[in-house]
């Protein structure tokens, strides 16, 4: 069996890497990038990750692997925070939550644009 995750649905949430409970799903931040990655040898193939996920992005095939070791799945750009410039969630989430939310308060879409310490200090400055 293999694991893909589709590039075009996945917004890189991560709930998958955070329900693996043997660690098989990997995620790392670098170079301004976000991925996640399979080690086979951990996974115990329970299927927790492809039901989970809320976008269907990610399927477990009957498709044999025979590479060993860590094989990467995904990656994704990381969002930038429109005030101090650190890269802090991956950008297709960001991106669907602008979407979703575009038609409501801007307030909400700009503050989507802000790293976690910004929102604060931007909250902590509403009178
Ligand atoms: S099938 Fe289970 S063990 Fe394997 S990667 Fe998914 S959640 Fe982890
Ligand atoms: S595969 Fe699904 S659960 Fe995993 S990061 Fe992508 S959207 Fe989230």
């Amino acid at each position: 069996m293999a694991i893909i995750i589709s590039q075009e649905k996945c917004t890189g949430c991560e709930v998958c890497s955070s329900a693996c409970a043997p660690l098989a799903l990997l995620r790392s931040v670098g170079d301004r990038r976000l991925s996640i990655a399979i080690d086979y040898s951990k996974c115990n193939l329970c299927g927790d990750c492809e039901r989970l996920c809320p976008e269907d992005a990610l399927r477990i095939t009957e498709s044999p692997v025979t590479t060993p070791g860590s094989i990467s799945l995904f990656e994704c750009e990381m969002a930038k925070c429109d005030n101090c410039g650190r890269y802090f969630a991956p950008k297709p989430l960001i991106d669907k939550f602008k979407r979703i939310l575009k038609d409501r308060d801007p307030r909400i879409v700009a503050s989507l644009g802000l790293c976690p310490v910004c929102k604060d200090q931007a909250i902590d400055k509403v009178p």
